[in-house]
């Protein structure tokens, strides 16, 4: 299969190769485009040195935050294209950072330097793939191999052990039985990996269509990252609704809920983390779990904080999980309620969460739990399509109103704003300044003549 290489990456490679330097597309976008997928940059690797990459740039905007690892970032008709020259790792004594790279005169050394088979490919429009490792017979039958030898590989840079069960998570694909291997016996190694890097892998993950395989195939690299996680893992839960552990019922709920939040998939990760904690025995014989989605949020908080969580993220998936085993409400004013505590888009989350949630459980009672999550998601629908008021914010009277009608700003006016607003919401009075003016001034009226 040709690969089309766009207009402004070819160019950085056509102009290098006119100067008599060699050239490559190479790493994720050749990958990418033996797999069909777009790329989403294209990396250029040459055996010109970085001081020649910018000469032949000379009238290129460039930036070189990466000249020191030989990578020189070259604008090409308004696009970034990295170029970086041939070249092997030298020492790492931290498992991260090499301590110096070494530049090379051949394409293979510098594939042989990259972490998997399937990103160790380049590719030029004259000479061809340059495939020295297998990479395209592993993109075939749907594996993650390391390149050389795993062990070594993942010491260098324990990272990739992360980056091994991100791409396995991404395309779906299996992880090759040696290098599995070495992921198990070097998982201590992400003790040395910063939390951010740990964090935007464990998204990455998570995003992955195949993250349930990869959380049944690789708990013990989860519970290092997320210790908190490890109580979960074969946990039974003694209970009619469930016919998992709760670390496969983990697995099957993020893998049920969509992909494209990380909110979503981070809750149903952490939503049941306390269950091991809070397991009772009853006298029914049952397991239950009283109060686990309280203290499930709680320690997702302190997860999210440790891994240095964006606030926003880290806020939604602490309240997520706070709620997820509430009773949705069943009438529209409880259903406004709800939206004015959590947020219009938390609540359409919330619904996403119970249904991934219910469809990691047992047969028990299952299509009723659908049932009552269509009727929720149908209620929600009709409550936004009535004129809304889910916060004092949104009532049609506000602050200044009742200052004309000679009220001072404190919590006296913000207890009439609610009283009105729980009015609306029940339905008893109309959002309207005609209905509200009157009844506030009822209020004010009242409130006086009792003080
Ligand atoms: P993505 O689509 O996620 O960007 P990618 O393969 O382009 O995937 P990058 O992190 O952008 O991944 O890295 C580009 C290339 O650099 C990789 O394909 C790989 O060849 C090499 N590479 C990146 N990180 C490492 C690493 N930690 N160890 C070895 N090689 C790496
Ligand atoms: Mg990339």
């Amino acid at each position: 299969m040709p690969i089309t290489i766009p207009s402004y990456a070819l160019a950085v490679v056509e102009r290098l190769e006119r100067y008599g330097f060699e050239a490559y597309v190479v790493g994720g976008c050749v990958r990418d485009s033996l797999m069909g997928r777009v790329p989403q940059d294209w990396d250029v690797c040459t055996n010109a040195l970085p001081e020649e990459v910018l000469r032949v740039f000379r009238r290129f905007h460039v930036i070189k935050t990466g000249l020191q690892h030989g990578t020189v970032t070259v604008m090409s008709e308004q696009q970034p294209v990295e170029v970086t020259t041939y070249r092997v790792d030298g020492e790492y004594t931290d498992n991260r950072h090499p301590d110096a790279v070494h530049f090379v005169s051949r394409v293979e050394e510098d594939l042989s330097r990259r972490d998997f088979t399937i990103n160790a490919m380049a590719y030029s429009p004259t000479r061809g793939l340059v495939d020295a490792f297998d990479g395209r017979q592993d993109l075939a039958t749907g594996l993650i191999r390391c390149v050389g030898e795993a062990d070594a590989r993942f010491n260098e840079d324990g990272l990739r052990l992360l980056r091994a069960l991100r791409f396995a998570s991404r395309f779906g694909f299996g992880i090759e039985r040696e290098t599995a291997f070495a992921i198990h016996r070097n998982r201590h190694l992400l003790e040395n990996v910063s939390a951010e890097r740990i964090f935007k892998e464990l998204k990455g993950i998570l995003a992955g269509e195949g993250i349930a395989q990869m959380m049944l195939a690789f708990p013990d690299v989860f519970s290092v990252i997320i210790p908190e996680l490890a109580p979960s893992i074969g946990f039974q839960q003694c209970n009619p609704h469930h016919c998992y552990d709760v670390w496969t019922h983990l697995a099957h709920a993020v893998q049920a809920a969509p992909a494209g939040d990380d909110v979503l998939r981070l809750t149903l990760l952490l939503h049941d983390v306390q269950k091991p904690a809070c397991f009772r025995m009853g006298e029914d014989g049952r397991g239950h779990f009283r109060g686990h989605a309280a203290a499930g949020a709680e320690v997702a908080r302190s997860v999210l904080r440790r891994l240095k969580s964006d606030n926003a993220t880290m806020e939604d998936v602490v309240a997520l999980v706070r709620v997820h085993d509430d009773a949705m409400p069943t009438t529209p004013a409880g259903m406004r309620r709800l939206v004015g505590r959590l947020g219009l888009q938390n609540v359409q989350r919330l619904l996403l969460v119970k249904r991934a949630d219910c469809s990691a459980q047992s047969s028990y009672k299952q299509e009723e739990k659908f049932r009552l999550l269509r009727e929720s998601h149908l209620l929600l629908e009709e409550v936004l399509e009535a004129a809304p008021a889910f916060t004092i914010k949104d009532l049609s009277i506000n602050g200044r109103d009742l200052m004309q009608l000679g009220m001072q700003p404190g919590p006296a006016m913000r207890n009439i704003l609610e009283r009105l607003l729980a009015e609306v919401q029940e339905e008893t009075l109309p959002n309207t300044r005609d209905a509200l003016l009157p009844q506030a001034r009822k209020y004010l009226s009242a409130d006086e003549s009792s003080l």
